[in-house]
């Protein structure tokens, strides 16, 4: 079985089943995705995101402020622990920094310190809460680094989420106790960099994820991309480790529910019995 350890399904695109999370999420289990992670990108949009995971045994939810949003009033720490006690949530995040678009748009994206600080009360929150942080870093590689070794008890850790930096980032942030979650990126043509970082990283220490609805897969690029398209990346790493498809399934699942271990009881029937013996489940 694969999981989905990062999908916005409050998101998804209109071509993608008309939009519906409930079909979305038919297709992908038919494909043998049996777990989905659905991520919060501000506080204001985790009710949105919990009532689908309500519907479905098989979603589990995350709280956060994503780094790119224009939101009104910054939350304080404790209004983001609320909202994650309140639904439930297994991590929070997604948050980090993202300095990409900084020069082109400085007028709509927040600035380095509104970033920075943004992150930092996340990263506290997860803390005091004992949660596992869900990370979104793009051209901000010491800070992001930094950040994560003052802040993140590296007991509880946390992914780098739709991770497209080098080997040696993976590997420090590996060493403060967080796990690498490749995405439809690493299908790419000219993403032969990434490929290093699915062949070197521990596979005790990689996620898979689609982002949908968003960075579709080869052979889907350009198109919206949806839950099912995880498999395309398990079958990349596959190829890129001379392993079967079957390995990076189990383990990307096992250390899914290793990372967010509050997922673990709710884990698929077929799964309890191995979530058990890895002492996952007590
Ligand atoms: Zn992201
Ligand atoms: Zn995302």
């Amino acid at each position: 079985m694969f999981v989905d350890s990062h999908c916005h399904l409050d998101r998804l695109d209109s071509r993608t089943h008309g939009g519906d999370p409930a079909a979305a999420l038919d297709a992908a289990r038919a494909r043998g995705v049996k777990q989905f992670l659905a991520i919060g990108v501000t506080l204001d949009e985790v009710p949105g995101v919990a009532a689908i995971a309500r519907e479905h045994d098989d979603v589990v939810i995350s709280a956060g402020v994503h780094p790119l949003h224009s939101i009104e009033q910054e939350p304080e720490i404790d209004a983001i622990k609320e909202t994650a006690e309140r639904f439930g949530v297994v991590a929070i995040g997604e948050c980090g920094l993202d300095y990409h678009y900084l020069e082109k748009s400085p007028e709509t994206v927040p600035s380095r310190e509104v970033q920075r600080e943004r992150f930092r009360r996340q990263l506290i929150a997860a803390t005091e809460l004992a949660l596992p942080v869900i990370i979104h870093t793009r051209e901000a590689r010491e800070e992001t680094l930094a950040l994560i070794r003052e802040h993140t008890d590296p007991a509880v850790g946390g992914v780098l989420h739709c991770f497209t930096e080098d080997l040696d980032m993976a590997r420090e942030a590996v060493r403060h106790g967080f796990y690498i979650s490749l995405s439809g990126i690493v299908t790419f043509r000219n993403a032969a960099s990434l490929r290093e970082v699915a062949r070197k990283v521990p596979l005790d220490r990689l996620l898979i994820e689609t982002d949908s609805p968003y960075l579709a897969p080869v052979p889907h690029r350009g198109k919206p991309n949806e839950p099912a398209w995880v498999v395309e990346v398990a079958e990349c790493i596959a190829a890129e480790r001379g392993i079967s498809v079957e390995e990076v399934a189990m383990q990307t699942t096992a250390n899914f529910y290793r990372l967010f271990r509050a997922a673990a009881p709710e884990a698929p029937a077929e799964l309890r019995g191995t979530l058990q013996d890895a002492g996952l489940l007590g």
